[in-house]
């Protein structure tokens, strides 16, 4: 088996009502595929986590080095893309883009074998996975505190027990919203907040003090990511567990944050973090560290997969009866193709996600779907 040909679909459509988080304002939708066609037919799919242009163009630059390979190989792979990129690519596009190819790898081999992606790995600890829902931006020309309460409610009448929201707008905006929906939630559910980084840390211990009477699970990244010695600092200065990783790429970026003790909460993602060959190094680095994972997850069908494939391995911690489950980060702001692009969705029920256990990734790409939202590059 080689590898044939590898593609990418950048996917996009233009929202009607946009939305914004502490640092961007989001006008479209968009996703970067990733599709590897081999010889004998096998398609995998995968998917690059941040900018779409680059990501493609990324992609395309190292299937030159991908054409004519055993796809079987995705170790040797993975480190020969990484070395070729290694100088100006240790974050950032380049891992984003490594990433994709590395998950459409694994789902080819999950194809070949027959199995999902959870047994190559050494088989899952779990069949299904809790799932907290992802939203409450904020919304451009509404009130953000009323949009965001009837958005997080809508959410647990939907069978959901966690939520996430969107801060870093100013503390006490935030700080209003915040009460606002622990008040029409009740106690028993789950609430996280999530920056974006749009604080300092003088900002970020102030909103953490005010809110932590109102049961916050996580404080998502307060600060900038770069700063590790900072999220330390904020560790030990405020109540709540941090968490952050979205933006760390590769296990030597984990691995800094890990010695630094920068998080409570480690979130790589599966589809920028170098893809499930590095995620599963990563998670193994935390398990070592004894710090938590809770994957990020944004994307299509595609990188929730992905992520559920990976979700499946996380070992129980700690070890006990009914040890606590990791959670699916499952947004629910509006996207038209996240699960239009698969033949059988992947839903939740009551706030449970199945992990899927088909071959590879456990999904099929509709087609038509995909060619309605593709742009042309
Ligand atoms: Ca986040």
């Amino acid at each position: 088996m080689k590898i044939r040909k590898v593609l990418t679909h950048i996917l996009r459509h233009n929202l009607e009502h946009p939305f914004q988080s502490a640092f961007s304002t989001f006008h479209d939708r968009s996703a970067c595929l990733v599709e590897i066609v081999c010889d004998n037919g096998l398609i995998g799919w995968g998917e690059c986590l941040g900018p779409t242009l680059p990501n493609a163009a990324t992609v395309q630059t190292m299937s030159g080095l991908l054409v004519g390979r055993n796809p079987l190989d995705i170790e040797p792979i993975w480190l020969n893309l990484y070395d070729q990129f290694r100088d100006q690519g240790q974050r950032g596009v380049s891992m984003t883009a490594l990433s994709g190819i590395d998950i459409a790898l694994w789902d080819i081999a999950g194809k070949y074998f027959d199995v999902p992606i959870h047994v190559l790995l050494g088989g899952a600890h779990r069949t299904d996975v809790p799932a907290y829902a992802t939203g409450g931006f904020r919304p451009i020309g509404k009130d953000r505190k009323n949009a965001v309460i009837d958005e997080v409610a809508g959410y647990i009448s939907s069978g959901f027990s966690a939520a996430k929201i969107k801060i870093g707008f100013g503390v006490a905006e935030d700080c209003e919203v915040i009460f606002g929906v622990r008040e029409a939630i009740g106690p028993d559910v789950a609430l996280m907040i999530d920056a974006n980084h749009g604080f300092d840390i003088i900002e970020a211990i102030d909103l953490a003090k005010r809110v932590e009477p109102y049961g916050i699970s996580w404080f998502e990244e307060p600060i900038v990511p770069e700063n590790l010695e900072a999220y330390r600092d904020l560790r030990m200065r405020q109540p709540l567990p941090v968490a952050a990783g979205e933006t760390w790429h590769g296990r030597h970026a984990f691995d800094q944050a890990i010695k630094a003790r920068a998080v409570d909460i480690l979130q790589p993602d599966v589809c920028g973090c170098g893809g499930i060959t590095e995620m599963r190094k990563i998670v193994s680095m935390s398990e070592t560290a004894g710090i938590r994972v809770i994957p990020h997850v944004w994307g299509t069908g595609v990188a929730i997969a992905a992520s559920l494939q990976m979700l499946a391995t996380l070992p129980p911690q700690p070890p006990r009866h009914g040890p606590r489950d990791p959670m699916l980060e499952f947004d629910q702001t509006f996207n038209p193709f996240r699960q239009a692009i698969l033949e059988v969705p992947i839903p939740h029920d009551n706030g449970i996600v199945k992990i899927p256990d088909g071959p590879g990734l456990g999904i099929r790409i509709h087609r038509p779907a995909l060619d309605q939202y593709s742009i042309d590059l």
